[in-house]
């Protein structure tokens, strides 16, 4: 039953019930409409109280009716908040856990709402490039003063609830007992002699609205970075405050409709659930018991072991940091400090927080000090005889049934397990830089990991506010794997003409966090340049890269020494073009013979998106990732990907997988060719005119 109704002295309560989240899918506004249209008619019923359970009051639309006629079929979410508003009992909404998106439109069109301590109270719509057309983008504005309402429905994030007590978002917040709080409400309503009270008879208070919105537009204008989704926010917002409420509905209704069929929005529908996606393993018993992680140690002091101990001790994991030296302990120890007094000094943080997860960072010297951990992390320089050693020194130490885990960006994981006795034990933990900040954890599957093993470091990586996404053993795993292929184009591209400024720009609005070129100096050009070196003398993996090479060895590194493929003056970060960076392009084309021509940033943003969908395709085909959207979560959550373009794996779906290959092909035939050679995957879907992934 989806919604059940219990009547008690007068007080109608009508429990909503559809888990995980009480998602408003068809089946359930329909019987939530007939206890409504119950409560109105009975006689003896004089007021209603509107509850979920106190993990979730509305966790709003249902996403997978997004697009289908289901959505659309009556009672619709703004049917039912009609019917709400129109009670002619008051009603009061219950709210436990969340009430976000048409969760918080619902709670907007009953008359009073209460809330359970910690509850949130959202509309985040504009994350999924769309909005709040049940009647939230109009109520919100009404009920709280319009500039907050602008800035939450803008941010898409929760009204702290203090604040929404404060702004008479919500009438009371009680500590417990939701629904007898919720009742005894109810019941002082009528004592009182107050009846419904409906948002949408409020006038918004704002003395010049029409300057208000034209100095947000142009403010937003600049920051939305070609994002359509805020943009037609605002402009509904205006038309909200400025225009009759049901004027204003029928505007965000059609605005909607236009939205939740555009690209935008069906590319951040697809980010949304690949994510979820991620999690899933199919081939781990639904059964698998997860081994219990109550404390962890992380080995190397370094960058990457600094960052993943704050990623335990922000979760509440005890973690011993382990390193040979004394003086990386001691730095580290003093960066993790200074990491968290930022975020106090942000008012992110209290000092009482950081002053706890500290106390949960140890150090030590000596490996054996591990053998309480239930997870060990290595973290020590990405060299396998090293990370050999380490491991064999593990084996002797950890305790049995401890999670034996590298941060390995490139190494083999099968055979750092094989310097082990048990290399059921040992998986990849692969963290992206800085640890605590990035989102992303490629878990490396062994081919040996256990499945409990597996399990349990995907639930961690939850656990530590991670997106973990399961992947093989290969060189670079998926990102890495990826990110070489793309790589291999940007260079392409300054051969046939193309400036490492125009690549960077041209990537940048279309909507990456960064361009490569700014990318390799932030980084450090020497990195990669030691990584060729050495593959080059390993024969392994080697992609030739004269052009960066050429950089580093006129000693431009990139920030650090002040010059890499950009100069930078005076400690500054801003890049500048430099003369003799355009000189060594131009006489390293002269040396190919090459005569620049004019590339377009079509051309650019294709040659590299679709470089990263190709190898994405190989990943999938080889059993590398999982599926398709597993690579798209990569990128979005690693690599700076924008959300709102869906992954390199969705843009191509958009693209048309037939124009992709055909694109390839022409590739093939021109300068730089043998770079390409085209996924199996993809020409077979592009021949069956099929997709990687799903469509919106
Ligand atoms: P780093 O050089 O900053 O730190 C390595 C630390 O390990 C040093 O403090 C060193 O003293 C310590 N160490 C070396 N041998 C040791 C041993 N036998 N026992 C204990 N401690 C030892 O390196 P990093 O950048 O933090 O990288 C560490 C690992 O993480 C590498 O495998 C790297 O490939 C991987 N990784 C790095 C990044 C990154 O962006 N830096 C990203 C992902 C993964």
């Amino acid at each position: 039953m989806a919604a059940s109704m219990h009547i008690e002295d007068t007080i109608a309560t009508i429990q909503i019930d559809n888990p995980p989240v009480n998602g408003l899918s068809l089946h359930l506004r329909q019987a939530l409409s007939e206890k409504l249209a119950e409560a109105e008619r009975n006689p003896e019923i004089r007021a209603v109280v509107l509850i979920g359970s106190d993990k979730a009051f509305c966790g709003g639309a249902d996403i997978r009716e997004f697009g289908t006629d289901r959505s659309q079929t009556k009672p619709r979410l703004r049917d039912i908040i009609d019917q709400l508003d129109q009670s002619t009992k008051p009603i009061v909404a219950a709210i436990g856990g969340f009430a976000l998106g048409g969760g918080l439109e619902l709670a907007l069109g009953c008359h009073y709402r209460i809330a359970l301590q910690g509850a949130r109270l959202g509309l985040p719509e504009i994350s999924l490039g769309i909005l709040a057309a049940g009647g939230g983008i109009q109520r919100l504005p009404r009920i709280i003063p319009v500039e907050k309402a602008v800035d939450f429905i803008l941010k898409g994030v929760p009204v702290p609830l203090s604040e929404a007590l404060q702004l008479g978002l919500v009438d009371e917040i009680v500590e417990r007992d939701l629904v007898l709080a919720a009742r005894t409400f109810a019941k002082g309503l009528l004592h009182a002699g107050k009846g419904v009270r409906r948002i949408r008879d409020m006038v918004p208070r704002m003395a010049d609205p029409k300057g208000y919105f034209a100095r947000k537009r142009s403010e937003l204008a600049k920051s939305s970075r070609g994002r359509i989704a805020p943009l037609a926010n605002l402009d509904c917002l205006e038309v909200s405050v400025t225009r009759p409420f049901d004027e204003g509905q029928d505007y965000s209704t059609a605005t909607f409709l236009k939205l939740v069929a555009g690209a935008e929005s069906r590319a951040l529908r697809h980010s949304f659930f690949a994510e979820r996606e991620a999690a899933k393993v199919p081939d781990l018993p639904a059964d698998t018991t997860l081994r219990p992680i109550a404390r962890a140690a992380v080995i190397g002091a370094g960058t990457m072991g600094s960052g993943i101990a704050m990623c335990f001790a922000n979760a509440g994991i005890p973690v011993m940091v382990i390193d040979t030296k004394q003086d990386a302990l001691e730095r580290s120890l003093a960066g993790i400090t200074k990491n968290y007094a930022a975020t106090v000094a942000k008012g992110r943080l209290s000092q009482a927080e950081m002053q706890h997860r500290l106390s949960l960072v140890t150090t030590g010297l000596h490996l054996s000090e591990v053998s309480s951990a239930d997870i060990i992390v290595e973290a020590v320089f990405e060299d396998m005889e090293i990370k050999k050693l380490v491991f064999a020194q593990l084996d002797k130490v950890a305790k049995p049934g401890a999670i034996l885990a590298t941060n390995t960006s490139t190494l083999d994981v099968n055979e750092i397990g094989s310097a082990t006795s048990r290399p059921r034990d040992v998986i990849g933990a692969h963290f992206f830089s800085p640890a605590n900040v990035m989102r992303l954890l490629e878990v490396i599957r062994g081919k040996e990991s256990a499945p409990d093993v597996i399990a349990t470091t995907m639930a961690l990586g939850k656990k530590l506010g991670k997106v973990a996404v399961l992947a093989g053993v290969c060189d670079g795993f998926i990102g890495n794997r990826i990110l070489e292929k793309y790589r291999v184009q940007t260079m392409i591209l300054v051969d046939l003409g193309a400036s490492p400024q125009q690549i960077d720009r041209a990537l940048v609005s279309w909507g990456l966090a960064m361009g490569p070129f700014a990318m390799g100096d932030l980084a450090g050009n020497d990195v990669s340049w030691l990584v060729r070196k050495h593959r080059a003398k390993i024969g392994r993996n080697y992609t030739p890269n004269p052009l960066a090479d050429q950089l580093c060895e006129m000693g431009r590194f990139g920030q650090k020494t002040g010059k890499g493929w950009y100069r930078y003056e005076g400690g500054s970060r801003t890049p500048l073009v430099d003369p003799e960076v355009e000189a060594m392009i131009d006489a390293h084309r002269a040396s190919l013979g090459i005569k620049p021509r004019v590339v377009t940033d079509d051309e650019i943003i294709e040659r590299c998106i679709f470089a990263m969908a190709n190898e994405g395709a190989r990943i999938v085909e080889e059993g590398i990732a999982l599926r398709s959207s597993d690579v798209d979560a990569v990128y979005l959550n690693g690599y700076g990907f924008p959300a709102h373009r869906g992954g390199p794996m969705f843009f191509a779906d958009e693209f048309g997988l037939q124009q992709v290959a055909g694109r390839i092909r022409d590739w093939m035939s021109a300068y730089g060719g043998s770079s390409w050679v085209p996924a199996e995957l993809l020409l077979d879907l592009a021949a069956k005119g099929g997709r990687f992934n799903g469509s919106y």
